[in-house]
């Protein structure tokens, strides 16, 4: 299982990504100011650091810099502000391996954390590439979908959702979580996005593999 860093000041994006994380296995220890990141980043045992670039006492770009100044190798997703190339780019010439413009979705900050472990290790971080529930398969890597041994070609939302639901198996996953889940949180929770997608999902892997819960939101069979 692997451990991650979360540092970011903002509760509302700390929550968003630890939950988030947290479903899908990963264990998550959040701060929200530059110095106890640097610490922690240093002496603690963790996999992967998502550092936000405005953070109190020390910025994102500080950290990074003792952090690899330090000699420290863990790989750092930083979160920059929408349309700050020059973040990004300062952020990437620091030390980060890879970045996220805020808004973004959980499904997008997902991969690029299993990117990210895949790379650091082969063997043990991160979950596994393959989901499986009954005779649906759901490989993360190569992001191919089978059912029943057909393979079949889904969108990058309706993988995200298939992910949700094989990791949820059996367990009602309501409409807020389907949206928060997929499409981050940005979404507007009165849109009925995720019904539709539920609707193209089930003409793709099957009608009857997904079970509406009245009242409650959707299920995996
Ligand atoms: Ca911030």
């Amino acid at each position: 299982m692997a451990r991650i860093l979360l540092a970011e000041d903002e509760e509302r994006i700390t929550s968003f990504i630890t939950r988030g994380l947290t479903a899908h296995e990963f264990t998550v220890t959040s701060v929200a100011d530059g110095r106890e990141a640097l610490n922690n980043a240093l002496y603690g045992d963790f996999d992967l650091l998502i550092l936000d670039i405005g953070l109190p006492t020390m910025d994102g770009f500080e950290v990074l810099e003792q952090l690899r100044g330090s000699g420290s190798t863990i790989p750092v997703i930083v979160l920059t502000a929408r349309d700050s190339a020059t973040d990004t780019v300062a952020g990437l010439q620091g030390g980060a391996d890879d970045y996220m413009a805020k808004p973004f979705s959980f499904d997008e900050l997902l991969a690029r954390v299993r990117l990210r472990l895949r790379d650091r290790s082969t063997g043990g971080a991160g979950s596994s590439p393959i989901l499986r529930h009954d005779n649906v398969l759901l490989d993360i890597h190569s992001r191919r979908v089978s059912v029943d041994g057909r393979e079949h070609d889904l969108s990058a939302r309706e993988f995200s959702m298939l992910e949700m639901f094989l990791s949820h198996a059996g367990q009602v996953l309501s409409r807020e979580q389907l949206l928060s889940g997929v499409w981050g949180y940005d979404y507007d929770p009165g849109s009925n996005v995720v019904d539709v997608y539920v609707r193209y999902l089930r003409q793709k892997i099957g009608t009857d593999r997904i079970e509406t819960v009245r009242g409650m939101g959707y299920r995996l069979r």
